[in-house]
């Protein structure tokens, strides 16, 4: 059983941290601080994804928006296609309306308080704590799920999350150093990451382990305990996918706000909201123009925060030019410049080939290999 724990030893996670810390794109070892645009471009990308993911599209930013300034003067449009695969456009959205604030109505430089980062588009108390302590040296508390799994199994808490992080705040608060503020979460973040892993922590290796409750106790592995999780409700839609004798596609840009917004997508319909079937009862109402619609098998499967949807694909052949309402628009296939769940519908009409494209006669013109198998 080890010792009683008095406080926490930030000592040997800092030695830890100096033979074995990542050298990140937008990390500075302190006393040195990471320039606050870098610190939140960063920090904004990682809300949704994991550090290997992050670290091109971090790259491809500043290369192109080296400052705030920069990035304030893009068009949204520019924003949202670099961000394509990074997901919830919502988040670009901000970062780009942000830049604007920061670089028109602060000089360019990030507020140094807590409060006025928080008013900032996208910014909650994380990222401003975040921000705080990382980028401006300031003591603060910064606590993401890799620092709750390191605190909760030292400090054995058994509170279920989310109930538990109060609890988490208020030990991580009290095991703060006096020194290297800014490298203490970045330490612990990394040290999650190598050695007190979700699965299988490293405890045999550990430097913590005499001191580490949850491991004394023999519960680390199961540290920290999630409260059950209510099932994600399901939706279902359809989207269609016409493709002219050019090989192109149609698209349109989705209004600017809701799921997926201002983005370049397929036309679709019924599952922006949670209870409406004319997905099922009337699917073709939501159909750019007339077309000899087939529906593709399986239904597309995408799961966003809130819920998992089953989208039904129909593909087209057309002979554009054609009467069009609304305000889309034919252009060769850009999967990389495509949201995630229209990417998975353009794979899914290019996975099934090859027979004529969908067009019902042979087209005139070459239209590559986009062809479809159609549910008969
Ligand atoms: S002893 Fe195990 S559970 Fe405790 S901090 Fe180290 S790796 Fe994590």
């Amino acid at each position: 059983m080890p010792a009683a724990v008095s406080r926490f030893p930030y000592d040997d996670i800092f030695a830890w941290y100096d033979r074995h810390g990542r050298s990140l794109p937008w990390r500075y070892r302190w006393p040195e601080m990471a320039p606050v645009y870098h610190l939140w471009l960063s920090e904004i990308m990682l809300q949704q994804t994991v550090v290997a993911t992050v670290i091109p599209y971090f790259l491809e930013f500043t290369r192109r928006w080296p400052t705030i300034g920069d990035l304030a003067v893009a068009p949204v449009d520019d924003v949202l296609a670099a961000w394509a695969g990074l997901g919830y456009y919502a988040r670009a959205r901000n970062l780009h309306k942000t830049a604007k604030i920061v670089a028109h109505d602060h000089a360019g430089v990030f507020p140094k308080n807590k409060q006025d980062l928080l008013a900032l588009p996208g910014i909650g108390p994380y990222t401003a704590g975040a921000i705080m302590v990382m980028g401006y040296g300031q003591p603060g508390v910064v606590v993401d799920g890799n620092i709750e799994r390191v605190m909760s199994r030292y400090f054995a808490i058994q509170t279920p999350l989310p109930k538990a992080k109060a609890e988490i705040a208020a030990v991580y608060a009290d095991s703060r150093p006096d020194t290297r503020p800014s490298d203490f979460p970045q330490a612990l973040m990394d040290f999650a990451n190598a050695v007190c892993t979700p699965k299988m922590p490293g405890c045999n290796i550990c430097p913590l382990a005499s001191s580490c409750r949850g491991y004394g106790d023999g519960i680390a592995e199961q540290l920290p305990r999630k409260a059950a999780k209510p099932a994600k409700p399901r939706r279902r839609g359809v989207a269609f996918v016409a493709i002219n004798q050019h090989g192109e596609v149609f698209v349109e840009r989705r209004p600017d706000s809701g799921l997926l917004g201002g983005m370049t997508a397929f036309p679709s319909s019924g599952w922006t909201q949670a209870h409406r079937s004319d997905a099922d009862a009337a699917p073709f109402d939501a159909a750019p123009f007339d077309a000899d619609w087939q529906k593709l098998q399986p239904a597309v499967q995408h799961v966003f925060t809130h819920f998992a949807l089953d989208m039904t694909v129909y593909v087209a052949g057309v002979h554009a030019p054609l009467p069009v309402t609304g305000s889309g628009w034919w252009q060769k296939p850009q999967p990389s410049q495509l949201p995630s769940l229209m990417r998975k519908i353009w794979k899914q009409v290019e996975r099934h080939r090859p027979v004529n494209g969908g067009f019902k006669d042979k087209p005139s013109d070459q239209h590559g290999d986009i062809s479809v198998i159609l549910e008969s």
